[in-house]
């Protein structure tokens, strides 16, 4: 079976020195874990070029891998600000969130948009993390469904090989997670919806979730067999909850 997957995403989070010292600390920890357990810290932009020289040093049996927080459509040109993902991949960046809520808010960003990422970041080598999720309004006008069936539809590719995140967007900073049988049902939904989307029978896209995950709701969590592991915010930016997550998955 593929490893389960805990991301930190860090988010606008992270001074040189306390960056260094997170990784470092999450490094050090990481090594006592089983091997079916796979770390992706997701830094700024600013600190991947530190954070991977923590994951280099730390050996080649470290269960850490590095991740960025977003990338462009293209793969250089005049987009002043912006970062590419053959920069990241140059960088010995191998995972990228695409979508997030906050984006998606913030930045306005579409399910065409992101997909557009989704292509540049798997032409990159890069493995794709898209994040879907519905908002409390939606959630309770009963169109939880149709929200996550058109983001599957418009934000991945047709032969899409990266991880899908499930983040409900009323979960995130909230410290309220779904009850888990509607959890259940969910990841049951999005199987089915990646079968059709993907056209394939035997899905192997990882389904993960996030959304107020602490080392006191880890357990729970993973108790459910399906799920590909969890896209940890706030927890992610204190080493012990990150590695007591880790080790419940
Ligand atoms: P929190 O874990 O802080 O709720 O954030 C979740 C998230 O948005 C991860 O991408």
């Amino acid at each position: 079976p593929s490893p389960r997957l805990v991301v930190g995403n860090w988010k606008m989070n992270g001074l040189c020195e306390q960056s260094s010292h997170l990784a470092r600390a999450v490094a050090e920890g990481a090594q006592a874990l089983p091997d079916d357990v796979r770390l992706v810290l997701c830094p700024p932009f600013t600190q991947l070029a530190s954070v991977h020289g923590i994951i280099n040093a730390a050996g080649p049996d470290t269960p850490l891998w590095l991740g960025a927080q977003d990338c462009h459509t293209t793969s250089s040109g005049p987009h002043t600000g912006d970062i590419s993902a053959d920069m990241l991949s140059d960088l010995g960046v191998q995972y990228v969130i695409l979508g997030h809520s906050e984006r998606r808010q913030a930045n306005g960003e579409t399910d065409a948009l992101i997909r557009r990422k989704v292509e540049a970041a798997e032409a990159a080598g890069l493995v794709p993390i898209v994040c879907i999720g519905e908002t409390m309004e939606e959630r309770l006008e009963g169109r939880t469904t149709t929200v996550l069936a058109t983001q599957v539809e418009g934000s991945l590719t047709d032969d899409f090989n990266g991880v899908l995140a499930y983040e409900p967007v009323w979960a995130i900073g909230s410290g309220s997670v779904p009850p888990i049988d509607e959890l259940e049902r969910i990841l049951s939904l999005l199987h089915g919806l990646l079968q059709s989307r993907l056209k394939m029978d035997d899905i192997r896209v990882p389904i993960l979730y996030g959304g107020s995950v602490t080392p006191a709701q880890a357990p729970t969590i993973f108790s459910i067999g399906s799920l590909g592991g969890v896209l940890v915010g706030s927890a992610s930016l204190e080493a012990k909850s990150f590695l007591r997550i880790a080790e419940s998955a």
